[in-house]
């Protein structure tokens, strides 16, 4: 299931990589005399530099398109990366040096990737894009057992040795500056369920039994739990179907994605981007 998962986020980026650069090349036209020869839209080009309100219509819809996904681009970078600034001070004027030195001993393995802070909230993260660490409040070592603390922080460094943080941002980004492609919407989704059940068999692995981690979703799903965004939490969008995987660890589960509309959809759209579809286009 891990190389499926690499596989999907290989084909989200994919899909996300080949719209932006048909935009990204059609912004460079409009805005230079360049002519990109190998541009799959510039196969419409031509087209749309003859007067006939078709293809003005098509030149402005794909400048508006364009306005809308850079803005929306920019805007989730700059939120993400303000999140992470505010998020780095908390951990900063939060942190608590014996709990953080106590933990790092207890899991030596993992070491200086642990960071305790006190919160009063439940927080169990993995935090930063390029160096992820796991942040854990003072709180989640009151209330939960060895055991399950050992859960947690497995479940957590798995997140970490896979850049999750980083490839939740990449997804976060894409589906939102390309609205116009729901297949990214169901990607998406489908691989993020997928990063935290991979992560709880991981868990599984290393405390051979599926018991500690069982206990620990169930007090989190009944609890307000504090997950900033810019990091991977510990139970968020996927906490049905991990629950289904440790009841039933023999049933395989399925996380809906090819569904028929968004397909059909985006098909449509990305062939729009080529160019094949407006009239006149050679
Ligand atoms: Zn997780």
């Amino acid at each position: 299931m891990r190389m499926r998962n690499h596989l999907a986020f290989g084909f989200y980026l994919l899909i996300s990589g080949f719209a932006w650069t048909q935009l990204a090349l059609f912004l460079v036209h409009e805005t230079t005399e360049f002519n990109p020869e190998w541009g799959v839209l510039q196969y419409c080009l031509s087209a749309l530099q003859e007067e006939t309100l078709i293809h003005q219509v098509v030149r402005i819809g794909l400048n508006i398109l364009i306005a809308y996904s850079a803005s929306s681009l920019i805007s989730s970078v700059i939120q993400q990366f303000t999140l992470a600034k505010h998020w780095r001070n908390q951990i900063k004027t939060r942190y608590n040096h014996e709990r953080t030195a106590q933990m790092r001993h207890q899991f030596e393995e993992i070491g200086s990737k642990i960071t305790v802070i006190d919160h009063e909230g439940i927080v169990a993260v993995t935090y930063g894009f390029i160096q992820p660490r796991i942040v854990l409040s003072s709180k989640v070592l009151d209330d939960f057992s060895d055991r399950e603390i050992a859960a947690i922080v497995w479940h957590e460094n798995y997140h970490c040795r896979n850049l999750d943080p980083l490839r939740s941002l990449i997804l976060q980004m894409m589906k939102t500056s390309l609205p116009f492609l729901p297949i990214l919407q169901k990607l998406a989704h489908y691989i993020q369920v997928w990063m935290e059940l991979l992560a709880d068999r991981y868990v599984i692995r290393k405390l051979n039994n599926p018991h500690d981690l069982a206990c620990v979703l169930l007090k989190c799903s009944q609890q307000v739990r504090v997950v900033p965004l810019g990091s991977v939490g510990f139970a968020d969008v996927a906490i049905n179907y991990r629950l289904q995987q440790l009841i039933h660890p023999k049933q395989k589960i399925k996380v809906p994605v090819l569904k028929s509309i968004p397909v059909v959809n985006s098909i449509l759209m990305l062939t729009l981007l080529a160019g094949i579809l407006v009239s006149g286009c050679s």
